[in-house]
């Protein structure tokens, strides 16, 4: 049976998504767009990242968070949502866990819920549209 050994990676660099103990980050996705959804998924995936968990709304967001953790690193947040928005459920988070790391997601021209969300204790932001090479970017500084 032939091994991994047989194969010596060209690309030895840890993928994005994983920790330098070779583990992927496991990332709950809080979007009421399933296109939205959908897109961060697979750009996380492409990277070895583990989206244990996905939410429509603010208050589901929560309640996953709460149900995964302590086994969720990062949370992707959109900030307009039905029945809780993404600011609302952020604070809820924090409450709960004041070391939770959250991305917002946010559309053009809410720079002041962004500022606000930062202030509760977000740790970064991404504007729509969804770039790859941002949306890496951002969410890798948070956890490395
Ligand atoms: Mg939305």
């Amino acid at each position: 049976m032939k091994t991994t050994s047989d194969f010596p990676s060209i690309n030895e660099r840890t993928p994005d998504g994983q920790s330098n103990g070779g583990s992927a980050f496991k990332v709950l996705v809080v979007d009421d767009s399933m296109f939205v959804t959908k897109q961060i998924g697979q750009i996380l995936s492409s990277e070895g990242f583990n989206v244990v968990g996905t939410a429509a709304d603010g208050l589901e967001g929560v309640e996953k968070y709460k149900e995964l953790y302590p086994n969720v690193d990062l949370v992707t947040m959109d900030i307009t949502m039905p029945r809780m928005d993404g600011v609302s459920a952020l604070e809820k988070i924090i409450e709960f866990d004041k070391d939770a790391k959250v991305v917002m997601i946010s559309a053009l021209g809410k720079q002041d819920l962004v500022k606000k969300a930062l202030l509760i204790g977000a740790k970064n932001y991404i504007i729509k549209p969804l770039d790859r090479k941002k949306v890496l970017e951002r969410v890798i500084s948070v956890l490395k």
